[in-house]
């Protein structure tokens, strides 16, 4: 389909000034406004082509550039004159439309039709939190949970209409089904959300008994959560259109379950890594041996303590850790060796520690030679 020519498009000749480029585009857009073209598919399209050959007529240079080249002036991604979507906050219709939004504005509201009202009707219901507190083991397993919301929820005797007996809201008579009103105040006009229906654009005659014509009524609802394996605090899991119900059939919103992993006892966290610290005697760090560690997925694993251990020693059990969120693999466990130095001891123990100390002395000269040098001090002082 070959393009219009532009200033066919806005029903003006070639010569036109810039005012009578924006009074033909005004004339336009009203014509063909999708909020006054519900039952024709068509009007979309030419207010489209409406808003794109205005974006290119009401700047010079773009102008300049097609009354020279034609459409040709913004093909290949030069210029940009084409339909961009987005734009002033006038729904998806670009800037040109917000040009001349506050003129129509006042169109629609003395004509009485249907307006923009539609843009309100519904409102979409608020995304809610839900903090839920769960165990390093949860955590590391992952779990179905099923939590209680408190929650607004489609009210069932009007179908979420508000209407008692399921009849049609109609539209609001204050703003015409706009939803806001405007008042002059000395030089100004104010524009005001619509005190007659809040906004909605629409009021509704006999309001739901049950509902108050909101449409929507506060439950408690069970929802059964997956929680993944190696979530952690801070993690969000979304549950989309769980959150609160639209007010009066509106889309419902999000529900967010924001994770909070207690502190464990014995492991501490970080990333996927488990560290924790486990107590071995002073005599299995010097001899060597085997213990047994507690794992966090309930069991236990032996680990070969080396002889002459110190404390503060490090040990990696490899895939002993938490599992990655949404990915592959699986953290390691370090423990760290705690020497105990042993308490209450016997005067059996204590012989043999002495002895034990003796043995040492004549085994390790550098020792002996530090304990003289000590007492050698002390002698020193008390002389
Ligand atoms: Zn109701
Ligand atoms: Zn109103």
């Amino acid at each position: 389909m070959s393009k219009r020519d532009y200033y066919d498009v806005l029903g003006v000749s070639k010569g036109s000034s810039a005012d009578e480029i924006k009074k033909g585009y005004r004339k336009k857009a009203k014509e063909l406004h999708p909020d006054r073209n519900a039952d024709n598919p068509k009007a979309e399209e030419q207010f489209k082509e409406a808003n794109e050959a205005y974006e290119v007529l009401k700047d010079a240079d773009k102008k300049a550039a097609y009354d020279r080249y034609g459409h040709a002036a913004f093909e290949g991604g030069m210029g940009g004159g084409g339909g961009q979507r987005g734009g002033a906050g006038h729904g998806d219709f670009g800037s040109a439309f917000s040009d001349v939004f506050d003129d129509l504005f006042g169109d629609f509201m003395g004509g009485g039709q249907r307006g923009g009202g539609a843009r309100n009707r519904a409102a979409r219901g608020s995304d809610l939190r839900f903090n839920l507190r769960i165990t390093l083991e949860e955590a590391f397993a992952g779990m179905q949970k099923t939590i209680n919301v408190p929650t607004a929820v489609n009210c069932t005797s009007c179908d979420g209409t508000g209407a008692d007996g399921g009849a049609e809201p109609t539209n609001c008579p204050t703003c015409s089904g706009m939803g806001k009103v405007r008042a002059q105040q000395g030089f100004f006009t104010v524009e005001r959300t619509c005190p007659t229906c809040s906004g909605m654009g629409q009021i509704i005659k006999n309001p739901c008994k049950s509902c108050s014509g909101q449409g929507r009524v506060e439950k408690e609802r069970a929802l059964s959560v997956n929680i993944p394996a190696g979530v952690e605090t801070g993690t969000r899991i979304r549950l989309g259109g769980e959150g609160e119900a639209g007010l009066r059939g509106g889309p419902a919103g999000d529900l967010y379950i924001f994770i909070e992993v207690s502190k464990h006892k014995l492991f501490e966290r970080e990333g996927t890594n488990l560290f924790c610290n486990v107590p071995v005697s002073m005599s299995s760090a010097a001899l060597g041996g085997d213990i047994e560690v507690p794992t966090i997925d309930g069991g236990r694993s032996r680990v070969k303590i080396p002889a002459g251990s110190q404390s503060g020693r490090q040990m990696r059990l490899r895939s002993k850790g938490m599992p990655a969120l949404r990915g592959a693999g699986t953290g390691d466990m370090f423990i760290e060796l705690a020497v105990e130095t042993p308490v209450n001891l016997t005067s059996r123990q204590k012989e043999l520690l002495r002895e034990f100390e003796e043995l040492s002395e004549d085994n390790n000269p550098e020792s002996k030679s530090f304990f003289s040098s000590v007492k050698s001090f002390w002698d020193g002082m008390k002389g």
